[in-house]
């Protein structure tokens, strides 16, 4: 075997990653070859100073990190029970109009929608409203921010109060079925609320100080996750290169 391979192995040993019997067989080379025993030394007496060498004198930043530290505001008692309150008002919204969209798939006469409107109008109109009180209710239950939820609501809702308003004007809609899209505003209204920061579960609270624009600000992009840290395995080749450039 060549000198090189028998300092690979020297290497190794230095760092401790030699086998029993490549330490017994490096020990065997060194007791006849001068070049790899003067090696051997300058390599030990290097990786000897690297592991014993003072550290620098740093300063001491821990006052001015902790100063540094946004100080965390505890949600207080009142926000979290109004927290709890609004979703248990969104779980109760989503009860009703959950009911309400089953009731409507039971029944089959059109009623307040006016003349026209066919059956499965009618129908869809009652999916629309199972879909909206088993939203309500998930958002409740899971405690979840409802964010992802609002764009398609709001549009919806949006929508179907000009279309009321509309067919209140010229008549084409009974008064008891505008009442029940209430439910549907109440419900969304709630979300809204729920959609804000400070009332989201494990949301920061607001921070008074920041004025960084709106917190309503409609944002069109996920914000990208920082990569999480890991841990690479030292490799035998980078000790033994390191041990060469000092050699
Ligand atoms: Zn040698």
């Amino acid at each position: 075997m060549a000198c090189e391979q028998w300092r690979e192995i020297l290497s190794a040993e230095l760092d401790g990653e030699a086998s029993r019997s490549e330490r017994v067989a490096a020990e065997e080379h060194l007791a006849g070859c001068a070049g790899c025993r003067a090696w051997f030394d300058a390599a030990a007496a290097v990786t000897r100073r690297a592991r014993t060498r003072v550290a620098p004198p740093v300063p001491d930043l821990v006052d001015a990190v902790l100063a540094a530290v946004p100080p965390v505001r505890a949600r207080s008692p009142w926000r979290e029970r109004v927290g709890l309150g609004l979703r248990g008002l969104l779980g109760l919204l989503g009860a009703v109009q959950l009911v309400l969209g089953l009731t409507q798939i039971g029944r089959d006469a059109v009623i307040g929608h006016g003349p026209g409107a066919g059956q499965h109008l009618w129908h869809e109109s009652a999916a629309w409203n199972v879909a909206v009180g088993a939203g309500f209710l998930v958002v409740a239950l899971r405690r979840s921010a409802p964010t992802g939820l609002l764009p398609m609501l709001s549009a919806f809702v949006a929508t179907l109060v000009l279309l009321s308003v509309n067919d209140l004007i010229i008549g084409q809609v009974a008064v008891a079925r505008l009442v029940s899209h209430g439910f549907l505003l109440a419900g969304w209204a709630v979300m809204v609320l729920l959609a804000r920061p400070g009332w989201r579960p494990g949301g920061t609270p607001p921070q008074r100080t920041r004025s960084s624009g709106s917190r309503w600000s409609l944002r069109l992009e996920e914000q990208p996750e920082p990569a999480p840290l890991r841990l690479v395995p030292p490799t035998p080749y980078s000790a033994q290169a390191r041990h060469r450039r000092a050699a």
